[in-house]
């Protein structure tokens, strides 16, 4: 690669992941450029499965961006949740504090995200190779990668790094100046894809004594289900009907007699971590979504935490360039930070009520048992729950 291609953007955002692209969405809306950079294929980042639940704010953040009709029409709405502990049930409706979810998966937000890419022009650089930040602590920094054999150069004003948690935006603030704060949970979770009728109308959550289980859907006709196991589980040694068994055994058995067992369509382990990145600004680079922060994914906080980022962080660009105001870009760091360690908590305090902990013992499980009365008993404990579960708190 010898040539090199030079162009110039207001906004170089790295990633096209929900963030980046909600980003690049938003600052089309107020008439600013902006490039959007990804190292994977377009087919890889359209394929992925990931989230699935929406919050109410997420879903008024979208609705403004132009990008929910589509979610609004097929999205399933939601107005409680379940929570079993081996043969108890606990339904908490979102009721008490006047909310709601949508249930939309992660795959078909990135469909609609890409094609309002798609359609104003701006469609994401795939397979860009070796992104490298330069000068993002002086006023003219510039994103270096090589895409097509050709090496390319693009100045800007600011960079988005919105490249998930392995990307290489967070890597480029200083070992001095970047702090990081991690919980590497001693479990992951198994989960699957399959053309099979959800269990229930709304997600149950199972903690048992087998370990935490999850049945949640995309579709009427679709469910996406989850078990906890081991961090190192091979995904080859799990067979569609051993999955099916576990997942049964874990749910009450009323729950456990409507599992209707289908191939799975995909199957995957994932980690769980809480992690959070700070501060989320360095000169002219701003974090934003999973480069930021983790959660696991008890709660499904990650994918609304990165779209409240993103609205935050393009209401402080557009004040930039609209307004010549740079109060918002100021206060970015600190204040999205305020809001992510409160999901940080509530995720993290989830993780803990209803997953199998390896050194558990029977006074720690009287705890989790404890907790769940709690919820159903105390509507003040019930109210703060659909609080943070809904994200209702701004
Ligand atoms: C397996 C899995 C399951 C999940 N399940 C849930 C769930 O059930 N509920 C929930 O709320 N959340 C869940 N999450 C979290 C949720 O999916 C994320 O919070 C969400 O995807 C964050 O979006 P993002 O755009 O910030 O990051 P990402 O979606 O990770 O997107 C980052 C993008 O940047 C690209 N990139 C990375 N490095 C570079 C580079 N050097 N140069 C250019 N591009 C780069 C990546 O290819 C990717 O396309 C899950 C995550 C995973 C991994």
């Amino acid at each position: 690669m010898t040539r090199v291609q030079a162009a110039r953007t207001q906004v170089a955002i790295i990633g096209s992941g929900p963030s980046g692209l909600l980003l690049a969405q938003m600052l089309d809306r107020a008439g600013i450029a902006s490039v959007v950079l990804e190292r994977r294929s377009r087919d890889y980042v359209l394929g992925r499965v990931r989230a699935g639940v929406i919050e109410q704010g997420s879903v008024e953040i979208l609705r403004r961006a132009g990008v929910a009709e589509r979610m609004l029409r097929e999205g399933l709405r939601h107005e409680g949740v379940e929570i079993a502990a081996d043969e108890r049930r606990y339904r908490i409706d979102f009721g008490v504090a006047s909310a709601s979810l949508t249930v939309y998966g992660q795959t078909e937000l990135t469909k609609d995200l890409m094609e309002a890419r798609d359609a104003s022009g701006g469609s994401p650089q795939f397979e860009a190779e070796d992104v490298a930040l330069i000068g993002v602590d002086t006023t003219k920094p510039r994103v270096i990668y090589g895409r097509e054999g050709v090496r390319h150069a693009l100045d800007c004003d600011f960079i988005a790094g919105c490249d998930g948690f392995h990307g290489v935006s967070r890597q480029s603030i200083p070992a001095g100046v970047l702090k990081t704060h991690e919980r590497v949970y001693p479990f992951g979770w198994l989960g699957v894809l399959a053309d099979t009728p959800p269990i229930s109308r709304e997600l149950v959550y199972a903690s048992h004594e087998r370990g935490f289980a999850l049945c949640s859907m995309r579709s009427a006709a679709r469910s996406r289900c989850y078990v906890q196991c081991d961090l190192d589980a091979d995904v080859a040694q799990w067979s569609d009907e051993r999955f099916w068994d576990e997942l049964a055994a874990r749910l009450p058995a009323e729950l456990a007699s409507r599992v209707v067992r289908a191939p799975t369509i995909e199957k995957s382990v994932a980690p769980l971590r809480s992690f959070v990145a700070e501060p989320l600004r360095y000169g002219r680079l701003f974090l934003a979504g999973d480069a930021a922060h983790i959660v696991p994914p008890t709660g499904a906080k990650g994918l609304n935490l990165a779209i409240r980022d993103v609205d935050q962080l393009a209401a402080a660009l557009v004040a930039h360039y609209a307004e010549g105001r740079d109060g918002l870009l100021d206060e970015y760091s600190a204040s999205a930070l305020r809001r992510i360690w409160r999901a940080e908590r509530f995720s993290a305090w989830l993780t803990s009520v209803l997953h199998r902990f390896p050194e558990r013992t029977s006074f720690d499980r009287g705890m989790q048992l404890a907790e769940l009365e709690n919820l159903t008993s105390s509507t003040a404990a019930r109210t703060a729950f659909v609080e943070a579960y809904t994200g209702l708190l701004p």
